[in-house]
């Protein structure tokens, strides 16, 4: 099913090969036409599912013909629980906003900066990306009214509750005008989005996209038994010998991250590390010098992996194995997206063997091991 199908309007359509969109991803099929058509709408998907233009698009497409443009109030407000998430929502929002009919400006507010400069940037911001806590702050010294409200997105409701937003989100939602558009959308259905689910939609469309167990199907998971000394051998050997051109190797420690990213880097591999001690402009940086080609590796740690959009990767390899066995599916599962086939390599020393079990017992697959003692690994 082609875009122009689902009821978008030209100007969003005829934007959408310049982002690579050639044809829409199973929850986009669904709620873009339910979210065009003024429906409230419940989602079940996790990130990588294509979630943010699903409710992007349609949004800017409601928006075009129906902003005031005396108006200076907010008309969309999508609620997120981090300030990466923000920051890459508004992103999705600005990058799909550029040649419209009529201006669209977005903006992103969160906490850990200071206020002043956001309280500036708010006035006349027709689609506001907050974390509930500066929005509340931001309301309370009048730098932004929420009255005006049409459409109210939360994206990641469920980590927004794990967080403690609970009280903040009330609060806000009291602020809203009663007829409006309410949009939710969480990887998972648990007791309390029920109850945010139950408080704020009327009659939703529900939309449920399958999460990364199913699959795993896709994903061709082979481990290597290795020895701690030629981890760092094997993962050279890994990347060049399957002339790996993106790949994301996992490591349990910012410090092994960087240890990791030097190694590949004084053997002639393209790498940066994008963990929590890097700064923001530093990410960001690295994020886009991947996703040109320009860097092969990125190495993160599992912390900060969660937060950024580095979906779909080729090949993912867990340097050192997480604790979780819900790490490691999360881990995996970013490779083997979007119907395309990909690689996840474990590197298993004999300490990890029984850990490594336990994943594989939790994970229901067993994973094929590759004894690496007889690969030569002298000129890596
Ligand atoms: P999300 O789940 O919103 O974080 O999106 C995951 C990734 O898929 C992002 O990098 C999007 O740019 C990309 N994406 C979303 N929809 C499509 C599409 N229809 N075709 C190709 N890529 C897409």
């Amino acid at each position: 099913m082609p875009f122009s199908s689902l009821g978008l309007p030209i100007f969003i359509t005829k934007g959408l090969p310049a982002h690579d969109y050639e044809k829409p991803f199973p929850i986009q099929e669904q709620a873009i036409p339910a979210i065009l058509e003024g429906r409230d709408l419940l989602g079940i998907a996790q990130t990588g599912s294509g979630k943010t233009a699903s409710y992007v698009l349609p949004i800017l497409s409601n928006l075009i013909g129906n902003m005031d443009p005396d108006s200076r109030h907010v008309n969309v407000l999508v609620l997120v629980p981090t300030r990466e998430l923000a920051g890459q929502v508004a992103d999705v929002f600005r990058s799909f906003s550029t040649n419209l009919p009529e201006s669209v400006r977005t903006v992103s507010v969160f906490g850990g900066v200071s206020i002043n400069p956001q309280m500036k940037s708010i006035r006349g911001v027709n689609v506001l990306v907050a974390t509930p806590g500066r929005l509340i702050e931001l309301e309370s010294k009048n730098a932004v009214h929420l009255s005006t409200i049409s459409t109210l997105v939360l994206d990641e409701a469920d980590k927004m509750l794990n967080l403690g937003f609970k009280d903040e989100m009330t609060q806000i939602f009291n602020l809203l005008p009663k007829k409006r558009q309410n949009l939710l959308f969480s990887a998972t259905l648990s007791d309390d989005v029920s109850a945010v689910n139950q408080l704020l939609l009327d009659n939703p469309v529900v939309v449920k996209i399958e999460g990364e167990k199913e699959n795993l199907s896709l994903i061709k998971q082979v481990a290597y038994n290795v020895t701690e000394e030629r981890k760092g051998p094997l993962l050279r050997y890994i990347i060049k010998n399957n002339n790996f051109k993106q790949v994301l190797v996992f490591t349990s420690s910012v410090f092994q991250a960087d240890n990791v990213v030097d190694k590949l880097k004084s053997n002639g591999i393209e790498a940066r590390a994008i963990h929590s001690k890097k700064s923001q402009g530093s990410r960001r940086e690295s994020l886009i010098a991947f996703k040109q080609g320009k860097v092969n590796v990125l190495v993160s740690t599992d912390l900060l992996a969660r937060g950024i959009d580095i979906e779909n990767m080729p090949c993912v390899i867990n340097y050192e194995l997480p604790r979780s066995p819900k790490d490691y599916i999360h881990r995996i599962g970013r490779t083997g997206r979007a119907e395309t086939p990909g690689d996840a390599i474990s590197l298993i020393t004999e300490e990890d063997k029984h850990h490594f079990r336990v994943i594989q017992k939790k994970m229901k697959r067993w994973v094929d091991m590759i004894e690496s003692d007889g690969i030569d690994l002298h000129n890596y």
